[in-house]
């Protein structure tokens, strides 16, 4: 019967507006007490994972050490970190025995070393995370909760003609629907389709423009060279990229809005929204943000890795989490009265990018690893590839190949002639291969796929 009641809070967004009730009033909550929401909601998830989930075994003790410790938040920094290398190895480890299948979600991470990462989320996330999204995409940016957002996102998922995709494609439509959420893919379109796209966005007349950064940019371009395209929204939210002030000022031309910054990933849903006085705040009450280096945490104010805890997936818990991003917390308080922590800035991410003097929209490095699998007498003869950055249009290419060979000049035609027609077209880029017998591993001990040792220097 309970479970009957809990599909039915669901459809209704019963639940969604409980965990929303909750949220409209901790926002408001004084550190200490905001504090003792997260020490309370962390020993109960530790005592959790120490006892159901493989992976934590080993630290069975230090886990539990520091749930019964009086300050659990104070302590967090003696468990160990969890970086992406190791989820990818132990991806099963971190499911809780004690969870059924059934209440576990599978989610893909885009990830920055250049291989996609396949996880789990707790079922109820995606309540929590829509309850999350309601106080910072609506609340925070003065819209109704009716308001229609148009999601801007990046690549089209794979499209199958045959039942099951049709009846995926009706199920996203009727759910965009009722949730007044329409997504429109435009990356890596042709001028022409995304010309079709945006008079689509347009007769939608979405009140909130919400996608990556660099896809709100192109769309931001395209409107202002065709001023007949009228899109109007009353804010525009930036997620799941740097948000530079280049970027901003283009939006800000292109749809003469209130341009927001939002702080989200796959693996935690929204981690901070910005609030109607500026600052992003971090939902405190799901997640724990830490900055760090070499593992330990840094001085306020200092710039470091942020590492993030969920205080509520049960099926998959991450607890201290590496991003990979870089960013600062802030001890000023804000303008707004909110006592939820804030994040001043997170601008780690631009080393993603491929420098280049010609090319129309900003392009991720790791979109090219692509190129390296796409044809497997290829992709079989690669142990390891690295594509690095040093000057601007040039990309210099390390092969590691498994017979410690190198491969045949037809082949390295091949990966250039992809890169060529699925990213660079007309563009100077130039690219060399090398090969050897490693790749180089960065001073935090990882071997990415795309650096760019130009924004680095
Ligand atoms: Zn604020």
């Amino acid at each position: 019967m309970e479970i009957f009641q809990d599909h039915i809070d669901k459809f209704l967004g019963l639940a969604v507006s409980r965990e929303y009730g909750f949220l409209k009033k901790s926002q408001w909550y004084s550190p200490e007490a905001l504090v003792e929401i997260q020490n309370h909601k962390l020993s109960k998830l530790l005592r959790h994972a120490a006892r159901n989930v493989p992976y934590y075994l080993e630290f069975s003790d230090q886990l539990q050490q520091v749930a019964n410790s009086t300050h659990p938040l104070n302590c967090i920094s003696n468990l160990p970190i969890i970086t992406r290398d190791i989820l990818r190895h132990q991806v099963n480890d971190f499911k809780a025995k004690n969870h059924k299948e059934k209440l576990r979600q599978r989610i893909k991470t885009g990830g920055t070393t250049g291989q996609p990462l396949e996880l789990y989320i707790d079922d109820y996330l995606r309540i929590l995370n829509r309850a999350v999204e309601r106080r910072g995409d609506y609340e925070w940016t003065m819209v109704s909760p009716r308001s229609k957002i148009a999601i801007i996102w990046g690549q089209a998922p794979k499209r199958s003609y045959n039942l099951n995709g049709w009846m995926k494609r009706l199920k996203e439509n009727v759910q965009g629907s009722i949730h007044r959420r329409w997504r429109f893919y435009i990356s890596r379109i042709t001028d022409e389709e995304l010309a079709v796209q945006a008079m689509h966005i347009a007769a939608l007349k979405p009140d909130i423009l919400l996608g990556y950064a660099s896809m709100l940019t192109r769309l931001a371009v395209y409107v202002i060279e065709h001023p007949e395209v009228k899109i109007k929204p009353r804010v525009v939210l930036s997620t799941a990229e740097t948000l530079s002030t280049d970027r901003k000022d283009i939006m800000q031309q292109a749809f003469a809005c209130r341009i927001a910054n939002r702080y989200s990933m796959a693996e935690f849903g929204t981690v901070a929204s910005e609030c109607p006085a500026g600052c992003l705040h971090i939902h405190a009450e799901r997640v724990i943000v830490e900055v760090v280096r070499n593992g330990k945490p840094v001085a306020d104010g200092q710039e470091g890795e942020i590492v993030i805890t969920d205080l509520d997936n049960y099926a998959y818990p991450l607890i201290r989490y590496a991003t990979g991003d870089i960013g600062v917390i802030s001890t000023e308080r804000c303008n707004c009265g909110r006592d939820l922590p804030v994040l001043r800035s997170i601008d780690g991410r631009i080393v993603d990018y491929i420098a280049s003097s010609s090319l129309a929209v900003p392009l991720l490095g790791n979109h090219l690893i692509r190129c390296f699998t796409k044809d497997d007498n290829i992709a079989k003869r690669i142990r390891q590839v690295q594509v690095e950055q040093r000057e601007l249009d040039k990309l210099e290419v390390t092969i590691v190949c498994k017979d410690n060979c190198s491969l045949e000049l037809d082949d390295e035609q091949k990966i250039k002639q992809y890169m060529i027609d699925e990213y660079f077209g007309s563009t100077c880029m130039q690219i060399m291969f090398h090969y050897a017998d490693c790749v180089k591993t960065t001073a935090a001990g990882k071997t990415p796929f795309f650096i760019n040792s130009i924004s680095q220097s």
